[in-house]
């Protein structure tokens, strides 16, 4: 890529695609075009670099809107990070979603680049593409090779599709697509829905709450179910009892009950009492913001988080920014690096018109790092500064034993991650803090 170059990001509003976007204006590409779909893209997630890129309005599963936008903007350079994502509870409830929709962007995005002459195109895959007993660390070379995890199995088969696009499109019409596998990704401008989102930014947030419960902020955990998401029904700014509750700092114990009541839903718990004795006990104008810990009010101090399953299973995670100085990396790779095919064990015989071998179609981007969840969980508690009690629901699922991707390939190449998880994960409750003020 030059600097002048057309470069296009689907999905730019995205955890991914954002810091994708401001990775190719930190390095002073400034010819950037990106799409929102629902949400429009947040300012504070691009300042100070702004002029660089332009954002325009664009829903990628209509194909003649797709093919229009392509047409006019003629992009040289694609990276397609539009997608539906989402945690297990979502790719469980909405799995003909999780399909659908990523099968049609997918196709979308890919036959316009190849119909109107994209130079190299970089499809966002995922790691949950490999076989759910694959050994570990997970080479490039397993895809395929045995059966998928039931509960994303809609959503793999359509990312497994989208890689088989792209090495179709190379085979037949020798374009230049490229399918990177990410392992599980966090950073700014992730989704904090407790229902939909993965577990680390789940965990960031579930702690937050636990905090602002043991320091009964009442009037901060409305907000961040106003600002986040998950808020109760009964929850309601508008002339509910909640705005004037705000509105005048005394929380009557009925809606604090509820509250209470609402975040255990989440694993955010009080010990001992029912939520309504909790609220009970509380004086509602004491209950608020000027808290400290030496005035705590004793029934919410027992707060404590549950977590799911023994916390042994490993998992491997890597901060965005990273992910998107992968990116950017892989799609500035030399056309000899990519053709040369650095894996020889997973060399295969097809001929193809593409000067993209089939061994670099497809690369794992990890950290090649794993720690167990019980690990990540304690780490995340005291990023968050989180003093309470964690109690592990060994009741709960576990999953995989361990999931971690083989990143020799990415090595070979020439690059590896930067960020430690403990600093990424400072730099994520740092944005998640500062995204609170500015929804
Ligand atoms: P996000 O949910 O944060 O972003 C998805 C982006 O896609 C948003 O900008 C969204 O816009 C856009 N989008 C979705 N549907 C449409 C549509 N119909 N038309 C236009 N835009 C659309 O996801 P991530 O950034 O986390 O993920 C980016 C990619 O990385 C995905 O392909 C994902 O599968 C992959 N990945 C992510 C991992 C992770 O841990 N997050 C792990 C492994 C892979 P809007 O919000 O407006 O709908």
């Amino acid at each position: 890529m030059n600097k002048n170059s057309r470069i296009y990001i689907a999905g730019g509003t995205g955890m991914v695609g954002s810091a994708i976007v401001r990775r190719l204006l930190a390095e002073g590409y400034y010819n950037i075009i990106s799409n929102y779909h629902i949400k429009k893209p947040l300012a504070s997630n691009l300042q100070p670099h702004t002029s660089g890129v332009n954002f325009v309005q664009l829903d990628l599963e209509i194909q003649n809107d797709v093919n229009d936008f392509f047409e006019h903007e003629r992009p040289e350079y694609v990276f397609l990070a539009a997608a539906k994502v989402g945690g297990i509870y979502a790719n469980n409830t909405y799995p003909a979603d999780f399909i659908y929709n990523n099968l049609i962007i997918e196709a979308n995005v890919l036959h316009s680049a190849y119909l109107y002459g994209v130079k190299k195109l970089l499809f966002l895959g995922s790691s949950c593409i490999y076989p759910r007993m694959a050994p570990q660390p997970m080479k490039e070379e397993y895809l395929l090779t045995g059966e998928l995890e039931p509960t994303n199995e809609p959503y793999a088969i359509s990312k497994i599709a989208g890689i088989k696009l792209c090495q179709s499109y190379n085979r037949q019409y020798g374009t230049k697509f490229i399918s990177v596998m990410p392992t599980n990704l966090y950073g700014p401008n992730d989704s904090y829905d407790l229902m939909d989102s993965h577990v680390l930014p789940a965990l960031i947030r579930k702690f937050h709450l636990a905090n602002l419960l043991s320091q009964s902020k009442f009037d901060e955990i409305i907000k961040d179910l106003t600002r986040y998401g998950n808020a109760p029904s009964s929850l309601s700014y508008d002339g509910s009892s909640t705005s004037r509750a705000v509105a005048s700092n005394v929380y009557p114990p009925t809606l604090i009950a509820s509250l209470i009541d609402h975040l255990s839903k989440f694993g955010i718990k009080v010990s001992g009492s029912s939520p309504s004795v909790v609220a009970s006990n509380l004086d509602p104008k004491s209950s608020i913001r000027e808290a400290s810990p030496s005035n705590l009010n004793p029934p919410t101090s027992n707060v404590f988080l549950e977590a799911w399953g023994t916390g042994t299973p490993r998992r491997e995670f890597m901060y965005s920014e990273d992910m998107a100085d992968a990116c950017v990396f892989i799609m500035n790779l030399g056309d000899g690096v990519l053709a040369s095919g650095l894996n020889p064990q997973t060399s295969n015989s097809f001929s193809s018109p593409s000067s993209l071998s089939p061994q670099t179609s497809i690369i794992n981007i990890g950290t090649g790092e794993d720690i167990t969840i019980r690990e990540l969980t304690e780490l995340i508690a005291e990023v968050v500064g989180y003093k309470g009690e964690i109690r592990w629901d060994a009741s709960k699922p576990d999953g995989m034993p361990r999931k971690l991707l083989d990143v020799s390939l990415l090595h070979t190449l020439g690059w590896k991650h930067k960020t430690s998880i403990k600093d990424g994960l400072r730099l994520t409750y740092k944005d998640f803090l500062k995204n609170y003020d500015h929804p």
